[in-house]
């Protein structure tokens, strides 16, 4: 049993009332034996009644021993049961939070990072970079025609290719790389310290690698191409801006034609 505090203070407190007993025992003893040779004097009287004063205190601290076993200790095991429980669902709750957080960050289907988390990722990671001075890229992948996937082979196969498409980003990109499922079928990732070349061949190794996928779900195998924005931060513009920036790329790419890369 390992005891709590005040559990440790009462046993003390009941230590320090029984030496009192001790010592109150051992004085009446003696008060006694002092008494019987003493005869039949005048103080005989006196000694007789400190000694039944002892007796007394030594009476009020047997009861006060009583009264703290069965009734104090009781009372602070109780308390110290209902504290660690209090502990214990706090710590579960705490669990459940981080669990919540954890999941409103996180894209159900894909796993992958959500809208949220890259939104807030952005903004911290522009942050940090403004004090060290090194560049940022984003890329927003577009799956193409992805609504005639759908269509054509039902709403399941077409998840198949979300998250399909979020493990070949997921295998294609650094650690460091923010990589977020924004929405439908559309993908970001934040590269930091990459300048526009560096950014351009890793976007294109990100496109042939999606169009090169064959996504088999079911008898049907299928394949996939994406169009990609790029914008690199120039260093004083807002998240916002940048994303715009990229957006516009992307815009670009699928205006003009489709499964390429646009900066
Ligand atoms: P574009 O090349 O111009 O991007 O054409 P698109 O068909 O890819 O784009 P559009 O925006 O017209 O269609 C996107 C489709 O994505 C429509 C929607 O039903 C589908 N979609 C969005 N979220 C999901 C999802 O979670 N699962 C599936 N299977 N489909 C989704
Ligand atoms: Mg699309
Ligand atoms: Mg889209």
């Amino acid at each position: 049993m390992r005891l709590h505090k005040s559990e440790a203070a009462f046993f003390v407190f009941v230590a320090v009332i029984l030496a009192a007993g001790i010592v109150i025992f051992h004085a009446y003893d003696l008060l006694f034996s002092i008494a019987k040779g003493l005869g039949q004097s005048g103080r005989f009287d006196d000694i007789v009644y400190v000694s039944k004063l002892l007796f007394g205190a030594g009476l009020l601290l047997a009861t006060g021993l009583f009264f703290g076993l069965f009734f104090i200790f009781p009372l602070i095991r109780r308390q110290v049961k209902e504290e660690n429980k209090l502990r214990a669902m706090t710590e579960t709750l705490s669990v459940h939070s981080r669990n919540l957080e954890r999941a409103a960050l996180t894209d159900g289907l894909t796993g992958m990072q959500n809208r949220r988390y890259f939104d807030e990722a952005l903004k911290e990671y522009l942050d940090e970079f403004r004090r060290v001075d090194k560049p940022v890229g984003l890329m927003i992948v577009d799956l193409d025609h992805f609504k005639q996937i759908n269509d054509t082979h039902g709403h399941d196969v077409g998840d198949e290719v979300l998250k399909a498409v979020g493990n070949c980003l997921r295998d294609m990109t650094r650690y460091h790389d923010v990589v977020a499922r924004l929405g439908g079928e559309e993908f970001a990732v934040v590269a930091p310290n990459m300048e526009m070349e560096t950014m351009m061949r890793f976007a294109e190794r990100i496109r042939k690698a999606i169009g090169g996928m064959a996504i088999v779900s079911g008898n049907v195998r299928l394949k996939v191409t994406a169009s990609v924005g790029i914008a690199i931060w120039d260093r004083k513009e807002t998240a916002d801006a940048l994303y715009r920036r990229a957006d516009q790329q992307l815009y670009q790419a699928k205006n003009t034609g489709r499964n390429r890369v646009c900066a």
